[in-house]
């Protein structure tokens, strides 16, 4: 967990924070929020003091001063109008942040001007535009109830709210798992100290955890709360019915975002049970051996990610669609085999899948823009970029006509055009407005009559200025004299030093310069008071014009959500029509059987990195594993030789099959497999204080009482880093085990050349080796596979 930043409660900085009105005004603000980073307004400036000083000093690698020498409060500031920048990179490091804004005009007030806390911003319920637009930004929320967790996800950037429940007695195992996969920037918890937490909170300490006192995740509050929010006594309209704690937990999002945000929630207006168990099941460890979407080396001059290597969608939509996809690939056939149809007819049609990217490259992420507009933090250019990408959907949707299958008839229904959104939105802001609203000239001409008018007015009264200087020149005879304006004099007529005595009486002097003065004269005077009055009210009506456009957009949100997720699907099922076209991907025969076959299948990450580099070609390698045959492939050879890349291509062929995508390979068949396992070597959580053997017994266990038959298994090393007698113990029973009683699709690498014996009375057990060619100068890895077991050990 990361430690906030909580003030400093010494006498002294008690006694200094009481010490002038300004400070015990911060006292007040910062009581309120103890936990969070207050950025406190002074002028042009937010100001950090004290503890919260030197912490965004070091953070953010600006420079701590003091505010009053003597006493030396430490003291840093950032500039408001670059706030949004800093405030993104505190969020990004963890940090709660309070923004306490002036209330009134300085100028306007005797005595101290009021401040008060606008907004709270947390890491998990930020939306600013500097979010990744690759992934999604979760807030969590756990339940604990009894036995049974429910967990609540909202993305407050794009408004995917959502809400799952974990029962038995490995329900915190797999709540965190889910929680590793969905890796939310904050999780909220209970602060009851008898509710056990601590192994998650241990789990997650490198992101922000954030306690909510114990009654709000309760039923008695936080079930009201949804209801209310979502306008209905009816949760079983979202599949909430008998989930309570899933519902609790969705509750508790809600107020922790009433409380932070103090602004609209509309964006917010439905929230979906999800059935966690109903995809293909991958734990922490795996997602993370198989670097499904983060490296396992952050640093690596590649990325090598199965998400980097597939991302070829056009949309910020489709993109976190794809990395959600990668991390829930699916488990029903018919849901597969409907992909499946979809990638295979847009795979035949070259043309129609150019143009469909090209509809798609330019269509911006509409959820997340929506958000902005809900929570009234966008300018009249979000707005028109929410229109042009509206306007790239027709042509996306008249592709679609031309495809059959299923799931495109699906898509082509639900993909709203939204075309009037894009007429009335058009009609009604400027073509190039400015980026912010109090800039002025963002409502297009003859949108409302009397704005019409006052613009004419003022644009008049351009003109008519220019007919007051002729004017005024032919009467006093000054040609040099000249009406001007400027934002702190207002409307003034200057004149020379050296044509003073032509000064008519009726000019009132207004200032002196080195050269000249400056006059005004009644008629200047008015003319002065209604071109600003005409300016104000023309700002009035567009805001009020803005106002109701942004309430227009809002009341379409559901049909711009449906749209947005449309344009996430079509992205995904064309990226991956590209991918198999682009790469000559096959399409998997997937069936219910116990079978995983692939001939001459790649690693597709591998491949892909070899091919960009041109650094040779990667060798393709065939397998057959079988619950009813062949179900263990015990693999040794060489360090180097290609143990671990077969092990992980198996895995990542059967992810990509159950993606719906094709897959690296000539051909593949596969019998759907339930979860995926992977222990893979020398262990990292030593560091950690877990010794080695320790950290192989538990996660062995894990997965031998957690896997199915219908489950995969990779084990590479098992018993590495240990004595080599107890190493080779624990691998010899786990293959036994494995093969006696599970009978599950395993692969089993290891450097025990011993363990090659067990296949004499193990009739389903198979010995593979890697390849190598031996020569004078060492050994050449050949990286194929063949039968049989190494010839020694290495
Ligand atoms: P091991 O697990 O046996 O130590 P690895 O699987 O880590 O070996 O592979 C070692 C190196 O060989 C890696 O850099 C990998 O990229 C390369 N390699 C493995 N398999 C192949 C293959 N089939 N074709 C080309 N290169 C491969």
């Amino acid at each position: 967990m990361l430690t906030l930043s909580v003030p400093s409660t010494t006498a002294n900085a008690t006694a200094e924070m009481t010490s002038t009105p300004l400070m015990r005004q911060y006292a007040a603000a910062k009581q309120k929020h103890p936990d969070a980073l207050l950025f406190f307004r002074l002028g042009d400036f937010y100001e950090l003091f004290f503890e919260d000083a030197k912490t965004a000093a070091r953070e953010l690698q600006i420079t701590l001063t003091s505010r009053d020498k003597e006493r030396a409060i430490p003291m840093c500031g950032v500039p408001h109008h670059a706030a949004d920048q800093y405030i993104a990179r505190l969020l990004r490091l963890g940090h709660r942040i309070a923004i306490c804004e002036q209330l009134e005009d300085p100028k306007l007030t005797k005595t101290i001007v009021r401040r008060e806390v606008t907004r709270v911003l947390t890491p998990g319920t930020a939306i600013d535009p500097s979010l990744n637009s690759e992934q999604n930004n979760f807030l969590a929320a756990l339940c604990f109830d009894g036995a049974k967790i429910g967990v609540a996800l909202l993305d407050n950037s794009t408004g995917d709210f959502r809400a799952t429940e974990f029962t038995g007695k490995d329900a915190l195992a797999q709540c965190t798992d889910e929680l590793t996969r969905f890796a939310p920037a904050e999780i909220l918890l209970t602060d009851d100290p008898n509710v056990a937490s601590a192994p998650l909170e241990e789990a997650f300490r490198a992101r922000t955890v954030t306690h909510l006192e114990a009654w709000v995740l309760t039923a008695d509050y936080a079930l009201p709360l949804l209801q209310n929010h979502l306008g209905t006594r009816e949760l079983a309209g979202f599949g909430l019915e008998g989930h309570t704690a899933a519902a609790v937990a969705a509750g508790g999002i809600l107020h922790y975002l009433r409380a932070t945000q103090l602004g609209q929630l509309e964006h917010i207006d439905r929230v979906r049970y999800y059935e966690h168990s109903g995809c293909l099941q991958l734990d922490a460890v795996t997602v993370r051996n198989l670097e499904l979407v983060e490296p396992l080396m952050p640093n690596a001059r590649r990325n090598t990610t199965l998400f980097h290597a597939l991302d070829f969608c056009q949309t910020p939509m489709g993109k976190r669609k794809l990395r959600a996809t990668i991390l829930r690939p699916l488990l029903e056939l018919a849901a597969i085999d409907e992909r499946q149809e979809g990638v295979a007819e847009l795979h035949g049609g070259l043309l129609l899948r150019e143009q469909t990217r090209a509809n798609l490259a330019n269509i911006l992420d509409l959820e997340r823009l929506l958000s902005r507009i809900s929570l009234d933090s966008a300018g009249p250019r979000d707005l028109l970029a929410l229109a042009h990408s509206a306007a790239r959907l027709p042509a996306l949707a008249e592709g679609l006509t031309h495809l059959q299958s299923t799931v495109w008839k699906r898509l082509h229904t639900s993909l709203d055009c939204l075309t009037d959104l894009y007429q009335t939105i058009c009609t009604t802001l400027t073509e190039q407005p400015p980026v912010h609203l109090e800039d002025g000239g963002v409502i297009a001409a003859s949108v409302d009559a009397e704005l019409d008018e006052l613009r004419l007015l003022s644009s008049g009264g351009k003109q008519s200025i220019a007919a007051m200087e002729e004017r005024e020149r032919q009467r006093t005879g000054i040609g040099s004299l000249k009406v001007r304006y400027n934002s702190v004099f207002g409307y003034y007529i200057e004149i020379t030093k050296a044509n003073l005595q032509n000064v008519p009486a009726d000019y009132e002097r207004k200032q002196t310069l080195v050269n000249a003065e400056r006059f005004t004269t009644p008629e200047l005077k008015s003319h002065e008071r209604s071109v600003l009055g005409a300016q104000e009210r023309c700002l009035e009506i567009e805001r009020r014009i803005f106002r109701e456009l942004r309430q227009t957009i809002l009341a379409a949100s559901a049909r711009i959500r449906a749209s947005a997720e449309a344009v996430a699907e079509i992205d995904l099922l064309t990226c991956f029509a590209h991918l198999s076209a682009a790469r000559q991907y096959v399409r998997p025969e997937i069936d219910g059987s116990g079978i995983l076959e692939a001939l001459a299948a790649r690693h597709p990450v591998i491949e892909w990195h070899m091919q960009q580099a041109a650094e040779g070609r990667f060798v393709p390698n065939s397998i057959y594993l079988d619950t009813e045959g062949p179900s263990l492939l015990l693999l040794t050879g060489p360090n180097m030789g290609g143990k671990s890349t077969y092990l992980r291509q198996a895995a990542l062929l059967v992810i990509l099959a159950q993606m719906g995508c094709f897959v690296p390979a000539q051909r593949m068949r596969l019998g759907i497999v339930d979860r995926i396992y992977t222990r893979i070597g020398a262990s990292d959580n030593v560091a950690e204080g877990r010794s080695t053997f320790m950290v192989e017994m538990t996660e062995t266990a894990t997965i031998l009482n957690t896997a199915t038959r219908q489950s995969l298994l990779l084990l590479d090393e098992m018993g590495r880093g240990t004595a080599t007698f107890d190493g080779m113990s624990l691998a010899w029973a786990t293959v036994e085990h494995l093969h006696e009683v599970l009978g599950a699709r395993t692969l089993f690498a290891t450097h025990y050349h011993e363990l090659t014996m067990l296949s004499v009375h193990l009739p389903r057990l198979k010995n593979l080796r890697v390849t190598v060619q031996e020569t004078p100068t060492g050994i050449v890895f050949l990286h194929t596979i063949e039968e049989g077991a190494a010839n020694k050990s290495y």
